[in-house]
């Protein structure tokens, strides 16, 4: 069998937007790599978000920027994942961390709300530990996981960031098996 080109591997596209700190995204770049089995690659997708705008709210719908992601998701692109900084809402939530397309090819998270001054319970490192968390929640919907009951599960759904401290970026083995099953599935 010949090879396949090093381009035309899979990867799950980290889609950076606005001024974030690239060792911030490699981190989350590492952990998701860790967590999936994919190579990641750093790719801005989009130029602007304005579109998803709700000038009421003040917010951005998160939806319509999946939506325009997953559209833009180049042909070797597994997953993409946007990292912005904006305050993200649906329309049944005051604000979201994120949202993903379950079993699609888009999410997105926002480090707006976990970039806070609550204290964290594992330490000085938590705000990247937080934005990796939700990238992999995020990410494991994408892959067809729902939420967890387990509250130290990745997929456990969390409405604040003491939620957030307390689970973990690892899955529960009942989260682990679905998604083994998953990444045979897109083997
Ligand atoms: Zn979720
Ligand atoms: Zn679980």
């Amino acid at each position: 069998m010949i090879p396949a080109p090093e381009h035309s591997e899979k990867r799950i596209i980290i889609s950076p937007h606005g001024d974030l700190d690239s060792s911030l995204i490699n981190h989350v770049g590492n952990r998701v790599s860790g967590r999936f089995g994919y190579r990641t690659e750093v790719r801005s997708l989009l130029k602007e978000i304005d579109f998803a705008l709700d000038s009421s709210r003040k917010q951005y719908y998160s939806t319509k920027i999946l939506e325009r992601l997953a559209g833009l998701a180049p042909v070797h692109a597994v997953k993409v994942l946007s990292i912005c900084e904006v305050d993200l809402f649906i329309p049944i939530l005051t604000y979201v961390y994120g949202e993903a397309q379950l079993g699609g090819k888009a999410c997105i998270i926002s480090t707006f709300r976990l970039n806070d001054e609550l204290p964290a319970i594992n330490g000085q490192d938590s705000y990247r530990q937080r934005i990796a968390k939700e990238a992999i929640h995020e990410l494991g919907h994408t892959f067809n996981l729902r939420h967890c009951p387990d509250r130290s599960c990745g997929m456990h759904y969390c409405r604040t960031l003491r939620d957030v401290d307390s689970k973990s970026e690892e899955f529960c083995r009942y989260c682990r098996v679905l998604l083994d099953d998953e990444l045979k599935r897109l083997s």
